[in-house]
């Protein structure tokens, strides 16, 4: 027979988003419970953390212990480098508007997930590891709890005031109730695997992440505190087609189409399986309502091409666990409206970095990016956006310099259909032709 229980809150996944609602609600005195399918230490994709991510690790108090992690490497800034290497801009957090925060960290997921986990435990949070979220609980139009899993199969209800839903990419409640949807006019995939010997820049640039453009695509180079390092293949998912095959060999002739990876990994060994991401862009509709919101990657994922995603997890989950404390203080249950500040913080984040992201597939916008003016401090946005400096008050006007810089994109692309580009084009797409 089922067996029942009751929590106040219950988290679905233990990722970054998680681990950070369940840490700050525990602190808060909401008895929580977090359920997570896989054992861990798990892999995951993920690795390159951004600059205003700190301050919440600072809050949660596990700065220091991911700093020292044996895998975690400070990074200063994001490299980009063209597919033949002729090309390349490092951009340095330190450069970003003051007060900047100069650096942030390379993690290696299991290690990183598995300490934000411990953290949220030691603050009070329960945890079913093994254990997996099948069916949520309806009451009208509020969730009021969700059946469990165990790892021998058996069942148990969980009754709850609230359900976090940070299932990452598997958006337990958007799959389940169609609120999840494929962006048509942007579709990816990825194969990843970590290396050992691959080639590095010297000096301070060694542990930044590269990005490298590949034609329908680009590829990730994250260096690690051992000198093995997370390489990624995202591609088009026509481009992957066209190159047919297991993720292994995607991704060997991505790099045999791509001279700076093929330098950069020429001395280099795989040290892990190759793994794969397929098709990793979709919206959901609805984040949030009565007894429930959507974090993480749960509420929608684009693209990781700016590492937005841990810092888009951690934040919302910590937005989400203000609110959530406070209406269970206010009235003892949680709305939707309740919820209307993580929710306008969840868009808003999404309409700011993927307006930036869709921009970095624009060849036009990807010359200037390559080439940036000084003038109108571009670059200082630029470096804002990059670091994640958008929580702050004045982000409109960090904002609209990078606005300038769409705008000049747009200046671009008229004077290149004219014949007299402004700035020259680049020689390769890495959009593929699912744009359309
Ligand atoms: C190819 C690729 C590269 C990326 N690179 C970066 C990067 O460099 N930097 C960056 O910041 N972000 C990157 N991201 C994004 C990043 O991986 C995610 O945004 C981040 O992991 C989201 O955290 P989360 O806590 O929402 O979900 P996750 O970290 O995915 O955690 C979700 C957890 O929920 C568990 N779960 C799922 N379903 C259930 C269920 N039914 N019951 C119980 N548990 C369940 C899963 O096992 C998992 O542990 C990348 C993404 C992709 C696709």
């Amino acid at each position: 027979m089922e067996s029942e229980r009751d929590v106040d809150a219950l988290i679905i996944g233990a990722g970054p988003a998680g681990s950070t609602a369940g840490a700050l609600l525990a602190l808060a005195g909401v008895e929580t419970l977090i359920v997570e399918s896989e054992p861990f230490p798990r892999f995951h994709v993920g690795e390159s953390l951004l600059p205003h991510t700190i301050p919440l690790l600072d809050r949660l108090g596990v700065h220091e212990t991911v700093r020292d992690l044996p895998h975690t490497r400070r990074k200063d800034g994001a490299s980009f480098v063209t597919h033949d290497g002729s090309r390349h801009v490092a951009y340095w957090f330190a450069d970003a508007f003051p007060p900047a925060i100069p650096h942030a960290y390379q993690v290696r997921r299991d290690e990183f997930d598995a300490a934000l986990l411990a953290n949220a435990v030691r603050c009070g949070a329960q945890l079913l590891s093994g254990w997996r979220a099948t069916v949520p609980q309806w009451d009208g139009r509020r969730i009021t709890g969700v059946r469990l899993r165990d790892p021998e199969g058996r069942e148990q209800f969980v009754r709850c005031r609230v359900t976090l839903d940070a299932s990452g990419q598997a958006s337990f409640l958007a799959s389940r109730m169609g609120w999840r949807f494929p962006y048509p006019r942007h579709r990816k995939s990825a194969a990843v695997a970590h290396f050992k010997g691959a080639w590095l820049p010297p000096g301070r640039e060694a542990g930044n992440i590269t990005i490298a453009l590949a034609e329908g695509g680009w590829f990730w180079l994250i260096p690690f505190a051992d000198d093995t390092v997370s390489v990624g293949a995202v591609l088009d998912v026509e481009r992957w087609r066209d190159l047919a095959g297991s993720p292994e060999s995607v991704f060997r002739a991505a790099v045999e189409a791509t001279p700076e990876v093929a330098r950069r990994l020429a001395a280099a060994a795989a040290i892990t399986p190759f793994a794969a991401v397929q098709n990793f862009s979709y919206r959901v509709l609805q984040i949030g309502g009565d007894g429930f919101c959507c974090l993480g990657d749960a509420a929608g994922f684009l693209d990781p091409v700016f590492s937005t995603g841990v810092f888009l997890a951690t934040t919302t989950a910590a937005a989400a666990a203000q609110d959530v404390s406070e209406a269970l203080a206010r009235h003892g249950r949680v709305d939707g409206a309740d919820l209307g500040p993580t929710i306008a913080l969840t868009r808003s984040l999404h309409r700011l970095f993927f307006s930036f992201i869709r921009a970095y597939y624009d060849p036009h916008f990807l010359a200037f990016f390559f080439n940036p003016h000084d003038a109108f401090r571009i670059p200082e946005a630029i470096v804002s956006l990059l670091a994640a400096d958008v929580l702050r008050p004045g982000r409109w006007r960090r904002t609209t310099r990078f606005r300038a810089l769409l705008a000049l994109a747009q200046a671009q692309r008229w004077s290149a259909r004219l014949g007299r580009p402004i700035v020259a084009p680049l020689a390769v797409s890495p959009a593929g032709r699912s744009r359309g």
